[in-house]
């Protein structure tokens, strides 16, 4: 297996290769280890431990902050661990952490089924699962670590082992949502799967921002009469090219509400959406497309262009209880203000999250009826200062309203309390609690920055 140390020549290039955001953390680890095989992993475990080094983990690359790159220790990089295998007539899968969205999608889709994979066509299901995994049909298939049905780890003796509802049930537990400081490194997800929608049906608005205090209370009365089927966003960004074009005219932000519906035929997703063509402000829509088919592959495309490759990003994402309204006009003039135009705001505005009895247990456990996602993006570390001041003020300004944050995109660096703020109250403890009884001396690194 390769191994590079911090001597070598190819060191830095393979260390900027950690992490997707162009932001690279300035942290050095004292070794990558490229594993292909569960057994490369278990030599490098032991490796660690014969070397006194702590250990990180990489799949996919997608933290924000790069949480896998420490100084010092031993990161160890899951990349080409990236398979799956699908079992039709159990409806599960099993699938190594560094596959991305996009190819589990289209593992599964050959066989007619589906899984709520995150929105990103690269992000890794590795740490994706770990954050507890927003993604497409939540409504319908639940966050995605709700479908963990085991995990197949190497733990800090290097041993591998079996999570699941009968052995170690309590790292199973910690798998699902737990964040970032998993005490070992996860080989294998085994994941329950849903028969894959029959149609896809989505609608585009996109309305000038002057137009937020006419549209939001209306979408807010809407959504909890809204079937589950349906999942909607709204956007305060840069048009998607196609849409520009459409547009014309200098490059601008606009509100988009952006609705998808998952079912069995287009009468069923129609009907799921209609209520969405009801604005009181529609007339004044700029665009407006409404029940047009899309496949998993287009709406990845459209995520693509949101978050675009090879930029510098700062990441932040909190739930709130607030009255959406002025929270999007306070976000519009913030905007306003941005250093850079690619600098974005997503909203979701849900139903009051329920308790579902038959959910599994789960560290997963911060929702609120408002989800706000501040993308903070730029072209150049000359701009840095800049458009990091930007985002820290615009977060800061949400805090009187922050109930907690999401544990996939928040920066764990801004505060030592931020992972415990992303989980329900007691939640970081029984973590820590279980960090301690299967990594007593700490091998492997836990959440980055936290107290
Ligand atoms: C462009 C973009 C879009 C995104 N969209 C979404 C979205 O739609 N929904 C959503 O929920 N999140 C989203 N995220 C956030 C993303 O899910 C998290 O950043 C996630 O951690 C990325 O997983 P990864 O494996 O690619 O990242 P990595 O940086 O490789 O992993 C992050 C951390 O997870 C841990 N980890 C990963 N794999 C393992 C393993 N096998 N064993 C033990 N520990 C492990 C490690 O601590 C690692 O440092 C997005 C991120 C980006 C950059």
């Amino acid at each position: 297996m390769p191994i590079v140390w911090r001597t070598d020549p190819d060191y830095e290039a393979t260390r900027r290769r950690m992490v997707w955001n162009e932001r690279i953390p300035n942290r050095f680890p004292d070794v990558i280890v490229s594993v292909t095989s569960d057994a490369d992993v278990v030599d490098a475990v032991k490796l660690a431990r014969s070397r006194g080094l702590r250990i990180a983990v990489r799949a996919g690359g997608h933290s924000w902050i790069g949480t896998s790159l420490r100084d010092g220790g031993m990161l160890i990089d899951l990349s080409r661990l990236n398979g799956v295998t699908v079992d039709v007539a159990a409806r599960t899968a099993v699938a190594q952490p560094a596959i991305k969205n996009t190819e589990l999608v289209a593992a599964l889709a050959q066989h007619e089924l589906a899984f709520p994979a995150g929105h990103c066509p690269t992000v890794a299901i590795g740490g994706y699962l770990l954050a507890g995994g927003q993604g497409w049909n939540q409504g319908g298939w639940g966050i995605a670590c709700s479908n963990v049905l085991a995990i197949d780890l190497v733990n800090a003796d290097g041993e591998l082992i079996t999570a699941d509802a009968q052995h170690n049930s309590d790292l199973l537990w910690a798998a699902r949502g737990g964040g970032p400081g998993f005490p070992g490194v996860i080989l294998r997800y085994h994941l329950r799967l849903y028969p894959a929608p029959k149609v896809i049906m989505q609608c585009l608005y996109v309305y000038p921002l002057e137009l937020i205090e006419g549209i939001v209370p209306w979408l807010a009365e809407l959504v909890p009469s809204l079937p589950s089927s349906v999942e909607q966003l709204l956007l305060l960004a840069l048009p998607p090219p196609r849409v520009a074009r459409q547009l014309g005219g200098r490059p601008q932000r606009y509100l988009t509400l952006w609705p998808l519906a998952y079912g069995d035929s287009a009468a069923e997703t129609a009907a799921a959406l209609a209520a969405l063509d009801t604005c009181p402000v529609l007339d004044q829509a700029l665009v407006r497309q409404v029940n047009t088919p899309v496949s998993f592959d287009d709406l990845f495309a459209i995520e693509a262009a949101v978050f675009p490759e090879g930029h510098r990003y700062d990441v932040g994402i909190i739930w709130s209880d607030a009255d959406p309204t002025p929270v999007l006009s306070g976000l519009r003039d913030r905007l306003a203000q941005a250093p850079s135009l690619k600098s974005e705001i997503l909203v979701a505005v849900t139903p009051p999250p329920t308790i579902d009895p038959s959910a599994p247990e789960m560290a997963y456990s911060m929702a609120a009826p408002l989800y706000v996602g501040c993308y903070s993006v730029w072209d150049n570390a000359a701009e840095d200062e800049a458009n990091e001041r930007w985002h820290r003020e615009t977060l800061k300004s949400l805090e009187p309203i922050t109930r907690g944050h999401y544990m996939g995109e928040t920066d764990l660096l801004a505060s030592p309390t931020r992972a415990a703020e992303s989980l329900a109250p007691g939640v970081w403890e029984r973590l820590q609690t279980i960090r301690r009884r299967y990594d007593p001396q700490g091998l492997f690194y836990g959440h980055i920055g936290q107290a």
